[in-house]
């Protein structure tokens, strides 16, 4: 097992083969960790990218706005990135908010070096020699996101126990992309607005 600190306000990429695990663990409870995955198989979207995760079909195909255990997270030929495979928190982790990014800190008055998810994407890539021309919808993890009968989005407190956690099972060899969340002006991250590390436990990979 390879055990990490994903630092406060920081993203990173890794390379997972088929049927290797990941503990995202959440040791205050209260920061949310978005993610994506890439196609590290070869399959490509047939626009000049590999395959990325889509929230679009992940909730198509799991008929849920939410990701819980047993739910896997498509990319865009509609076939599992990773899936869901545990889960010691409520559960619900939001699949519909756009990860944050400059536009939305500098509508909330920030400035421009102020670190996003989206920004934290990108960087993460980048430090493993990829890219991407834009930044696909992510999977927020303990973020808490309802909907009101009348639909509007209602953005809620972390609602996580210190130490919960998740594990995703990649299906196919994928590159995971997390971010802890950097957002300090509102309490998505908890009521202190403070963003805290998060803990990963990487599987060895299955020979
Ligand atoms: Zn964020």
């Amino acid at each position: 097992m390879t055990k990490l600190t994903l630092e406060a306000r920081m993203g990173g990429a890794w390379r997972m083969k088929a049927g290797q695990t990941v503990r995202v663990i959440n040791p205050y409870g209260t920061q949310a960790v978005d993610a994506w995955a890439l196609a590290d198989d070869g399959a490509e979207t047939g626009h000049g990218t590999c395959d990325y995760s889509s929230m679009e079909h992940t909730r198509s195909v799991n008929s849920s706005i939410y990701l819980d255990t047993g739910l896997a997270v498509m990319g865009m030929d509609r076939r599992p990135l990773f899936t869901m495979i545990e889960d010691s928190s409520p559960g619900h982790h939001d699949t519909q908010l756009c990860p944050c990014n400059g536009p939305l800190y500098a509508d909330l008055d920030q400035p421009p070096e102020h670190r996003s998810c989206a920004g934290n994407f990108h960087d993460a890539l980048s430090q493993i020699g990829l890219s991407m021309p834009f930044t696909p919808a992510s999977l927020n993890l303990f973020m808490r996101v309802g909907v009101s009968p009348e639909g509007e989005i209602l953005r809620e407190l972390p609602v996580a126990s210190p130490g919960d956690h998740v594990t995703l099972r990649a299906d196919r060899d994928i590159i995971l992309v997390l971010s802890a969340c950097p957002q300090d002006v509102t309490p998505i991250n908890g009521p202190d607005c403070v963003p805290r590390e998060i803990e990963l436990e990487f599987s060895e990979v299955q020979p």
